[in-house]
């Protein structure tokens, strides 16, 4: 293996996983719902692949799909991308990074990231030759969400600094940027000229009302950022590994020119049931917004009355839990430990962090399970503790 990515074992979904399937546990580790997306979708992809759609889909994406990304983009943000142009396919929104990263960092170009961090993002980073300079979410101690000090974004910024990497809403925090938040970032963008590769996938799990403003929608930021979303969380069928990158054509043709040796292309009947479902599937989308967020509620209570301190969650899959008030500090500890003492398997938060003991002390909890699922990893945590 190469030297730069001697650094990066087995991811911990992976692992977790894993564990969880041996012990048999409750898995609230690895982000999957365990109920499937819109039965039109299913119907059609199935329909889809009957029909004989089996073959190579043009390298950028199905013509259908490229069309129906661009118009709920024009039709929820008022951002206007040429389908042909402007709007690629990819094989989830792992691929849709990992081009990204290849594509735009330079050896030695510094890409500002926003820790924790998706663990994709710090492995793409290297991969490329890239050097990443983390800027700290914390608990703001009033509001209870995770937010940045802009004085650190600030300080991050240096001549090599190339690219930012914005993930809104936020995974693991569950932070959703406030148009204030994504005003300052994108203010040092245009200072310093720099491109932004935002993560998008939970664009429609954000909760309470809150709107999700990409930041391409900001002043000045449609030309320097590539967006990057996934059918997974859309439509809550993480297996389908379709992605899509919009941008403006110099930032998404140099994606391409990657991407076509990377995957050449992602797959075809699902790209056109996809097309069908962006349009005429919002109800459903809508509905399980409000599933979800009843389901954060209901773990953010269970993992409350259990002693846990739970962080304040504003979108996403995803709780973080203080594990301090049960009087243990190593959240990696608790999470090995947990599948095998109390069957239930979550993620340790420390893992998403370059400065690891700002995160020792969390875990992250999925709450995109069946209700009864949720009360049994309670349950199961109540006997533990
Ligand atoms: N980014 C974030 C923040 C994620 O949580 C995930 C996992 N769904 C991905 C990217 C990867 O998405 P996909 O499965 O479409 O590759
Ligand atoms: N995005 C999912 C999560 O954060 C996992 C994706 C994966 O397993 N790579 O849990």
């Amino acid at each position: 293996l190469i030297e730069r990515m001697r650094e990066y074992g087995e991811t911990i979904f992976a692992e977790m996983t894993r564990l969880a399937v041996e012990t048999e546990s409750v898995n609230l580790g690895q982000g999957f719902p365990d109920t499937d997306g819109p039965r039109s979708l299913l119907e059609g992809a199935t329909r889809n692949i009957m029909a004989g759609v089996n073959q190579y889909p043009p390298g950028p994406g199905r013509p259908e799909l490229r069309q129906a990304v661009s118009r709920y983009r024009s039709r929820h943000y008022g951002l206007d991308f040429d389908p042909d142009s402007e709007v690629y396919v990819t094989v989830g929104a792992t691929a849709g990074i990992a081009a990204s990263m290849l594509a735009l960092v330079e050896r030695g170009d510094e890409v500002v990231v926003f820790e924790p961090m998706y663990d994709s993002y710090a492995a793409m980073i290297s991969l490329a030759g890239g050097v990443r300079r983390p800027v700290a979410l914390r608990r703001d101690p009033s509001s209870g969400r995770f937010t940045f000090d802009p004085a650190e974004l600030r300080a991050a910024i240096t001549p090599r600094t190339r690219l930012i990497m914005v993930n809104t809403p936020h995974n693991p925090t569950g932070t959703v940027f406030t148009g204030a938040e994504l005003a300052e970032i994108a203010r040092v963008c245009r200072e310093h000229d720099l491109i932004a590769v935002t993560d998008e996938v939970y664009e429609f799990l954000t909760f309470d009302g809150r709107p999700h403003v990409p930041l391409a929608s900001l002043p000045g930021m449609r030309e320097r950022t590539l967006s990057i979303s996934s059918v997974g969380k859309m439509f809550a069928v993480t297996a389908w590994k379709t992605g899509w990158v919009t941008g403006p054509e110099p930032l998404v043709r140099a994606v391409r020119t990657v991407n076509q040796f990377l995957t050449f292309s992602a797959n075809g009947a699902l790209q056109l049931a996809i097309a069908d479902a962006m349009d005429d599937e919002w109800e459903w989308i809508q509905r399980q917004r409000r599933a979800l967020q009843d389901k954060r509620d209901r773990l953010a209570e269970g993992l409350t009355a259990t002693g846990f301190d739970v962080n304040v969650c504003e979108g996403t899959y995803f709780l973080m839990a203080d594990i301090r008030p049960l009087g243990y500090l190593d959240g990696e500890e608790v999470a090995r430990a947990l599948p095998r003492e109390a069957g239930v398997a979550a993620v340790p938060a420390k893992v998403f962090y370059d400065h690891q003991e700002e995160g020792r002390h969390l875990l992250r909890f999925a709450f995109c399970k069946k209700d009864e699922v949720l009360d049994e990893a309670v349950r199961r945590l109540t006997t533990w503790h």
